[in-house]
Formats: C-alpha cells, sequence, structure tokens
C-alpha cells in the first residue's frame, strides 16, 4: 500500500517540506494549480505526479505531459485523447478508472455496469497502462455501506483480473485500489486499498 499526499490548495513549499521528509507521490485536483507546482518542484528527482480531479477533454495534452498517473478516467474518449497525446517516446500513462459506486447524479466516474467494456478499450490503447480502479464513495453513508462501497470496487478489480487479464501485455497489471481519504482510510485498507489519497490528516484542514 502507498500513500499520495494529496496537496491541493497547498503552496509548493510545503510539498518540498513533505518531500524532504520522504514523502514522494503528491495528488493534485486542478490542472493550473498543480502545473505551476510541477514546474516550481521540477528539481525534486522522485517526485511522482498524480491526478486526481475531474477531466476536461481539452486539457488532456497536460495531463498526457505532465503527470505520472491519472486516476480519474472515467470516459473512453478522455482515454483515447491521453494515449494519443502521451506519445510513444516515454513510459506509458498510468490510468485508473474512475467508478461512481453509489451511483450519485453528482460525482464523476462510471457505472459499475459500463466498466467491464469501458475497461476492455482501454486496454488495448499504446500509451496508457490500465493500473486499477479509483472510487470517492458517498462519505455520508454509514459505515457498514461505505464498507460495502469499497468491497464492491475490490470486488469488480477482482472480476477485471480474471476475465481481462489474460493475454494481455506483463504492464497490464490491474493491480490498483485507489481508495480511502482521511475520514476512511482505515476501512480502506481493510478493503485491499493499494493507493490511499490522504490531505488533511497530512498537511491540515484546507481553507
Ligand atoms: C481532496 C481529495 C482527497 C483527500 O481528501 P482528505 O479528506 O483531505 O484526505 C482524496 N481524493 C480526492 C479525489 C480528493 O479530491
Amino acid at each position: 500500500m502507498r500513500l499520495m499526499a494529496v496537496s491541493k490548495t497547498r503552496q509548493a513549499s510545503d510539498l518540498r517540506a513533505a518531500y524532504e521528509a520522504g514523502q514522494k507521490a503528491f495528488g493534485e485536483n486542478y490542472l493550473q494549480e498543480a502545473l505551476t507546482k510541477i514546474d516550481a518542484l521540477a528539481d525534486l528527482s522522485e517526485i511522482e505526479w498524480h491526478f486526481i480531479g475531474p477531466i476536461q477533454s481539452n486539457k488532456t495534452r497536460q495531463l498526457a505531459e505532465a503527470f505520472d498517473w491519472v486516476h480519474s478516467v472515467d470516459r473512453l474518449k478522455i482515454a483515447r485523447r491521453l494515449s494519443e497525446q502521451r506519445g510513444g517516446s516515454g513510459s506509458p500513462l498510468n490510468v485508473c478508472l474512475q467508478v461512481n459506486i453509489n451511483e450519485e447524479d453528482s460525482k464523476a466516474g462510471c457505472l459499475l455496469g459500463d466498466l467491464p467494456a469501458l475497461a476492455r478499450e482501454v486496454m488495448t490503447l499504446p500509451n496508457i497502462s490500465l493500473r486499477g480502479l479509483m472510487a470517492i464513495p458517498d462519505p455520508d453513508q454509514p459505515e457498514a455501506d461505505l464498507r460495502a462501497s469499497f468491497r464492491k470496487l475490490a470486488d469488480a478489480l477482482q472480476a477485471l483480473q480474471q476475465n481481462e487479464y489474460h493475454g494481455k501485455t506483463p504492464d497490464t497489471a490491474l493491480d490498483t485500489l485507489s481508495i480511502g481519504m482521511s475520514a476512511d482510510l482505515e476501512l480502506a485498507i481493510e478493503a485491499g486499498a493499494t493507493w490511499v489519497r490522504v490531505g488533511t490528516a497530512i498537511f491540515g484542514a484546507r481553507d
């Protein structure tokens, strides 16, 4: 399990201090804000950038060029653009598919029922490595329901591994469950989280 420090609204100097204390992976939600920090911290050779926010299709080029991971891909159009714009020269872009696990109107992500078909298509894209699934469950549900939501996502990942992994290239690892934030990270870890995305528990409350 790895820890992503979610650094939206934080200053580059805060990220630099965390990096110097040993934190290498940072998650950002807003592209322009992220690009400013990526530029300011370009001297940190081992820093790893994760995009976890909503994606506008006219902003995919900068995502493809500046990030190591994108956790919030929820439609084929975006995945295709990211693959094209990543180009063939560098390493593939690590991608998670975001699932709207509680089917909330307000939330990004594909529905579980649409996931197998989407995953199958994304796996064929040349410059993307489909790593797994991401979700942001409804935080207001009772703990038992939250646990069940994480379990549903873990089951969906397992189903993809069983149905889709065979015959794919080894770098299509499907090894990632990106779940768990400050308020629910214990439950997420219990359900098998491989990335937890933690903001306030690291940096304090946001304004
Ligand atoms: C802000 C955010 C987090 C971190 O939330 P905290 O409650 O501050 O830990 C994690 N994931 C996503 C997608 C976020 O937008």
